[in-house]
């Protein structure tokens, strides 16, 4: 007899490219979307309907709307910062649950009653507390019920570690992505998977390249023309796609060359790039990047008390890890290749499904278990006696980095002053003996002390850290008992029920403020239809309008791709009218917005016709 499964799916959120993938015949398998790609951007746009693209047609977008459209929100996640969309404020995770949305539909076909489906969603090992709880709160706000939060690296190593049982020895995890770096070094022995210590940079990335890249583009433009084309957004936007695309070229050439024809305009008169940049020179811009990440590197292989020759395998994940400069520095440190059989874009994933699947039971013939760390050390702040003198904001570490999760630890302290009746429990996450040059992640007070003399009362904080890397903390007066308990975020009110339909009615609210029209026509109902009647000539308009902007920004797309091929008269005049369109699709009205397209149209067909010539 065989149980019907529920559906528990594995999910890698990157910052650049995101996928979904669960159980298939006992194995991990990617589920395509219905246009089957197999990883999609994670970008979001809002379109003026007020519905969501992700993916490919978001990234379509951007160039034409560059204010409705988000990507790399996943380096905002935990920040308490709303971030403007479609001239909407929503949170970084409300931005990212859109996302994840949009991968549940992938495989919510398969599940159509099922209304809740679990998923395990990975992030970067370096991911602090409020980065976990934000992702976790994103998978909720998408409809999910979030089983676990892997890190990334230890998922890879779960996909490379299935169907290996007898595998033994040590392997490193190097996952360089758009724009995380995380480092794991990993023991396999007998089908457990051993996390011995992790380090990394939250903000480390592929996305750092495309900067570096951009700004040297925009330099060059800077000292010929004078003119800083990085203050326009979309001359901006534009510059980033080349970086990027530029970038991934020099992995597969010494040199390309770089042209954007019509970039900006300089009192009117067009200004275009044209340069040649070599690998050389982009090795050297981004030559302190991976400078640190090899030093993280060598940190990890320190904290798992291993020499570079006792690591057996090089998994190397992420994007980014296609940079023929990365692979140089893993076969310096190494002296090996690293393995060939991981798919840098789709291993996270696979990873997270196998936990899944382990979870489920779909995976219980193959025994595998894995063990993580918890990648710095968390604290709280003291004072702190060094000889004779006292020193303040003292880092005193309760859980060191790279304890073996979970855990829960215990300190005592003591109260240091006369009559003291509270004691404030400032907590941190790093690795400096400052606290305060460490990563706070909050405080409270503990009060009800009874009143005694410095040093006699004691206070014992406990720190549970739990699987999904998430912290607890709670602190008790010894003498008469008195507990507080604090999950570090429910001080920032985040974890409640009421925070949690907040943002769902804020991410319904931005979507129907961000529409430029009411479109919610809905004419099987009797009331509408009289509406529809009454309103005739209203609703005309507005349909019309509809129709008008996906026009326009259809022939925008058109226009922006033409330019190119045109002498540079005609593209200036035709990406002058492009701006035009551009400018009024930003506050639509028929009539001027009509007007504008027209020409852009007539241009369009005239200039396409001299092209064919
Ligand atoms: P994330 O996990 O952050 O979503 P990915 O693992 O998907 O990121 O990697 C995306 C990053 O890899 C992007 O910055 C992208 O530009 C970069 N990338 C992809 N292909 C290449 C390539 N051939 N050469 C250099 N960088 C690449
Ligand atoms: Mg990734």
């Amino acid at each position: 007899m065989k149980s019907k499964t529920r559906p528990i799916v594995g999910i890698d959120l990157g910052t650049t490219n995101s996928a979904i993938a669960w159980i298939q015949e006992g194995k991990p398998a990617i589920v395509s979307s219905p246009k089957r790609e197999r990883i999609i951007p994670s970008v979001v746009h809002i379109d003026t309907r007020g519905q969501v693209l992700v993916g490919q047609d978001a990234v379509g977008s951007k160039i034409a709307m560059p204010s409705r459209t988000i990507s790399a929100i996943k380096r905002h996640m935990g920040s308490e910062e709303p971030l403007s969309i479609a001239d909407q404020m929503l949170l970084p995770e409300e931005i990212s649950s859109l996302i994840l949305k949009e991968l549940k539909g992938f495989v919510a076909t398969t599940f159509p009653d099922e209304t809740a489906i679990e998923a395990v969603i990975t992030v970067p090992a370096y991911f602090t507390d409020a980065q976990r709880r934000a992702t976790k709160r994103a998978g909720e706000l998408a409809g999910f019920v979030v089983e676990r939060i892997i890190n990334e690296p230890t998922a890879a190593a779960l996909a490379f570690g299935l169907g290996k049982p007898d595998q033994t020895g040590h392997i490193l995890v190097y996952d360089l992505g758009g724009g995380t770096f995380d480092v794991s070094v990993v023991e396999m022995y007998s089908g457990i998977l051993e996390v011995k210590a992790s380090a990394g940079n939250n903000l480390l990335g592929g996305e750092d390249f495309d900067w570096l890249l951009l700004d040297y583009m925009a330099e060059h433009v800077v000292a010929e023309y004078g003119v800083d084309p990085r203050l326009d957004l979309r001359a901006k936007t534009l510059l980033k796609e080349k970086a990027e695309e530029t970038k991934k070229l020099l992995s597969m050439s010494e040199r390309v060359d770089v042209s954007i024809p019509l970039l900006c305009f300089k009192d009117k008169d067009p200004i275009g790039l044209a340069i040649e940049i070599t690998r050389v020179q982009f090795e050297a811009m981004i030559d302190d990047l991976l400078r640190e990440t090899t030093e993280l590197v060598t940190r990890a292989l320190a904290d798992a008390h291993l020499l570079p020759t006792d690591i057996n395998e090089v998994l190397l994940v992420g994007g980014s890890t296609r940079i023929p400069k990365v692979r140089e520095l893993i076969r310096d440190i190494f002296e090996m290749e690293p393995r060939t059989d991981v798919d840098p874009d789709e291993t996270v994933a696979l990873g997270a499904a196998v936990q899944a699947g382990i979870k489920s039971g779909e995976l219980t013939a193959e025994s595998l278990i894995s063990t993580d760390v918890a990648p710095f050390s968390m604290g709280i702040s003291v004072l702190h006696q060094i000889g004779a003198s006292m020193r303040s904001d003292w880092f005193s570490v309760i859980i060191p980095r790279n304890t073996t999760i979970p855990v829960t630890r215990t300190e005592q302290y003591h109260t240091s002053s006369d009559g003291q009746r509270a004691v404030s429990i400032e907590i941190y996450q790093g690795e400096s003996e400052q606290a305060k040059e460490n990563y706070s992640l909050g405080e409270f007070m503990l009060e009800g002390i009874p009143a005694n003399l410095a040093g006699e009362e004691a206070i014992d904080v406990t720190f549970s850290y739990n699987i999904n890397g998430i912290l607890e903390v709670a602190a008790k007066c010894v003498s008469n008992g008195k507990e507080m308990h604090i999950s570090v975020h429910d001080q920032l009110q985040r974890d409640s029920e009421e925070e949690f339909s907040q943002s769902l009615e804020r991410i319904h609210q931005a979507l129907a403020n961000s529409r430029l029209f009411d479109d919610e026509f809905d004419f099987d109902d009797e009331e509408m239809d009289i509406t529809v009647e009454a309103d005739d000539e209203f609703l005309s308009a507005n349909r019309s309008l509809a129709s008008l902007i996906d026009e326009a920004k259809l022939a925008v797309a058109k226009g922006q791709r033409l330019v190119s091929a045109l002498d540079e008269l005609a593209a200036k005049n035709l990406l002058q009218q492009v701006d035009q369109v551009l400018q009024l699709l930003e506050n639509p009205e028929v009539t001027s917005l009509r007007n504008a397209l027209d020409d852009l149209v007539d241009m369009l067909i005239d200039y396409d016709m001299e092209g064919e010539d």
